[in-house]
């Protein structure tokens, strides 16, 4: 915003001022542009596989009918279907409700290790029928911080499911835990595809993907490191990504250590 007054030199000599108060625009242009292309994305991501669900249950009606062994793919493809969608709505649901408490800092003291430990549990059966480990190193002592037990949770299974679904197979995901300058750092590590350096400045914008069919394929949504960006903010914490093609990735969460 910019004011500027001035002197209108009229006949009398005091003159007359006029106050001209000049809006800069383009961030709240910006922001509302990206509000229109997250509706437009949400929409276009839900009407796909919407019109596959609309498209098998037109021909189960219609001329696969009376064919049984057709029914039973079809429910298997609508069963897909509708499970993309139930993901994506609570993938939306999820980023609007950490918009909401963005502000308000979490406050309890957390066992960053548990956290670790539970995602991992709850990841291990995925993990060994994808032929992969994971390993978890961290210090003796607990390393607590400042957060929220159920996001932290969140962050790191987004972090460590996108290891397990874009890593080689049979290879193994370290997850690291360590403490440096009153601050608590979790590290991914996976040996992965990698990504390009072209990216990485955008990975955690709201439906962006290195590659959209091999997201969908695998399961993505395009939200999961939005969510965690936005949740990493609410904890005061920083998210990096490093990242060399055809040798891995590497994403680490800094997180203020509890009662620094
Ligand atoms: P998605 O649901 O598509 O996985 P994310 O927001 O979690 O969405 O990730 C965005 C994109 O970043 C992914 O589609 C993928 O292209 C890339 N990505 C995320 N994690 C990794 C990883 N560990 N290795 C390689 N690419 C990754």
């Amino acid at each position: 915003v910019a004011a500027y007054i001035v002197n209108l030199k009229g006949e009398s000599s005091e003159g007359h001022r006029l106050i001209l108060t000049l809006h800069d625009l383009t961030e709240s242009r910006r922001m509302q542009q990206m509000r229109v292309d997250f509706v437009a994305n949400a929409s276009h991501e839900l009407r796909t596989p919407l019109a596959i669900l609309i498209g098998a249950l037109e021909t189960l009606m219609g001329p696969a009918r009376n064919d049984l062994e057709a029914h039973q793919r079809f429910f298997t493809m609508m069963q897909a279907q509708s499970l993309r969608m139930s993901q994506l709505i609570d993938d939306l649901l999820s980023l609007s409700q950490i918009e909401i408490n963005e502000h308000s800092r979490p406050s309890d003291r957390v066992d960053l290790g548990q956290v670790l430990q539970g995602v991992i549990n709850l990841l291990t059966a995925k993990s060994s029928e994808l032929g992969k480990s994971i390993a978890l190193q961290m210090p003796e002592d607990k390393v607590f911080v400042t957060g929220d037990f159920d996001q932290l949770t969140q962050i790191f299974t987004n972090l460590i499911d996108n290891a397990l679904k874009y890593s080689r197979e049979e290879s193994e995901i370290r997850v690291e835990i360590a403490v440096a300058a009153r601050e608590a750092r979790a590290t991914v590590i996976d040996e992965g595809e990698g990504i390009p350096e072209e990216h990485l400045a955008r990975l955690t914008e709201r439906f962006y993907r290195v590659d959209s069919d091999r997201s969908r394929k695998l399961g993505g949504t395009g939200l999961g490191l939005a969510i965690v960006k936005h949740i990493v903010s609410r904890h005061r914490g920083h998210l990096e990504i490093d990242s060399v093609v055809g040798k891995g990735s590497k994403f680490s969460v800094r997180l203020p250590l509890s009662g620094s």
